[in-house]
């Protein structure tokens, strides 16, 4: 068998993790498999870089960013090579660059198009544990990229893809996908099972477990995922196409407290105008999520959306800049919101999960600001003083927890 895992920071974050995880894959080898290895740099280093690469410069060139962000996974694999090696195992380190990971240009938040598996598989025929640098790639200018924070899930699974491996595992803090944040909601309840899409769609609601695009990856290329605890035996969850369990309504809800409203009033009820406001937001790579329209009143309506935190005051900054060719009266902006989401492919044949929802958070007498929907999710968006309150509240009318 060959078996890709992958440990994330807090796995790695000093010298008796770095050992712990050495073991553990070293046990995977002396079974008889072939084991490749995908870290993320050291606890809380690429946070440390950006703070380092700030303090020279408010606005590093995103270039110098990569060439800075890629040593923390360097420095991770070389040191777990050498945790191997002092165990008696023969192990080789990579980075991006010596695999090599063929990504698209754009630094910082580069995709994988294309990875080498010939030194990789050299390297497993001569018994070797491999240990590959996560999150980082190689572009067309034979420059280092990065594939988004987070990115290192995403590299795991396009090598298990790539190498056509039996099994992809994700290591991490937690045990696994839980029903809900169990910070959060201390009932939640360890998932034994998940679909690409559900899992999809709390990854992007914040659930934080998962790289969203490595969700993405494994489902294309049907790439079943594993992901448990590096601190522990537990079973973990498994991601795959399909669930064969008794199926829950609902898998999971999920509380994202990154999410701004932005409302724009008194736009003309005429066609061309949602295009424009959007068009403007999106040549600025600004992503929008809700969205909801007003009807037309006396030749005038109101568009709300949420964008995410970090993107609100250029959304802004570029709205008022355009107010006068976009033709609105009013801009509103509010930070104080969040979004609570329930998700589950149960939802399909269910009549009744959407006013399940509104009903429990009427009984906490909680507003709704705005709702949008998909085929397996229900997102509201309410005053984020409510949030957590709604999100136990929502957790325990779908019987979800413990
Ligand atoms: N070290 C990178 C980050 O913090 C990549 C990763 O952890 O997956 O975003
Ligand atoms: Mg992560």
């Amino acid at each position: 068998m060959l078996i890709v895992k992958k440990f994330g920071g807090t796995s790695v974050a000093n010298k008796e993790r770095i050992f712990n995880v050495a073991r553990r894959c070293i046990e995977e080898y002396k079974k008889g498999n072939d084991v490749v290895v995908v870290l993320s740099a050291m606890g809380k280093y690429t946070d440390e870089l950006i703070r380092m690469a700030k303090d020279i410069h408010e606005k590093p060139p995103k270039r110098e960013m990569d060439m800075l962000f890629t040593i923390g996974e360097q420095m991770s694999v070389a040191l777990m090579a050498m945790a191997m090696n002092k165990l008696g195992v023969p192990a080789v380190s990579l980075n991006a660059f010596q695999v090599a990971m063929h990504t698209t240009s754009a630094y910082g938040n580069a995709r994988l198009k294309r990875i080498d598996t010939e030194r990789i598989q050299t390297e497993l025929e001569n018994r070797k544990i491999v240990i590959i640098t996560g999150f980082q790639g190689v572009n067309k200018y034979d420059d280092y990229t990065t594939l988004g924070r987070g990115g290192s899930d995403t590299t795991a699974v396009a090598l298990a893809a790539a190498l056509r491996a039996d099994a992809c595992e994700i290591y991490t803090d937690v045990d696994g996908v839980y029903t809900a944040d169990p910070r959060l909601v201390p009932n939640a309840r360890k998932l034994k099972e998940i679909t690409y899409d559900e899992m999809l769609d709390l990854a992007t609601l914040g659930a934080g477990v998962l790289h969203n695009r490595s969700v993405e990856m494994a489902k294309k290329y049907n790439v079943p995922l594993v992901v448990r605890s590096s601190l522990n035996e537990s079973e973990g969850t498994v991601v795959k196409e399909e669930v064969k369990v008794e199926r829950m309504l609902i898998s999971g809800v999920a509380l994202d407290k990154d999410a701004d409203r932005i409302s724009v009033i008194g736009l003309k009820d005429e066609p061309g105008v949602a295009f424009a406001l959007f068009d403007t937001l999106a040549a600025k790579n600004i992503n929008v999520d809700m969205i909801i329209q007003s009807i037309g009143r006396h030749g005038s309506k109101d568009i709300t959306f949420t964008v995410d935190h970090t993107e609100l005051d250029e959304a802004v900054r570029v709205l008022k800049e355009n107010q006068s060719r976009l033709g609105y009266q009013e801009l509103l902006s509010e930070t104080n919101v969040a979004k609570v989401s329930i998700v589950g492919a149960g939802m399909m044949s269910n009549p009744g999960v959407a006013a399940k929802m509104f009903e429990s958070l009427y009984n906490e007498r909680v507003n709704i600001n705005m709702i949008a929907t998909s085929e397996i999710r229900v997102t509201v968006l309410i005053d984020v003083n409510d949030a957590e309150r709604a999100l136990r509240a929502v957790h325990d009318a779908f019987g979800l927890g413990e």
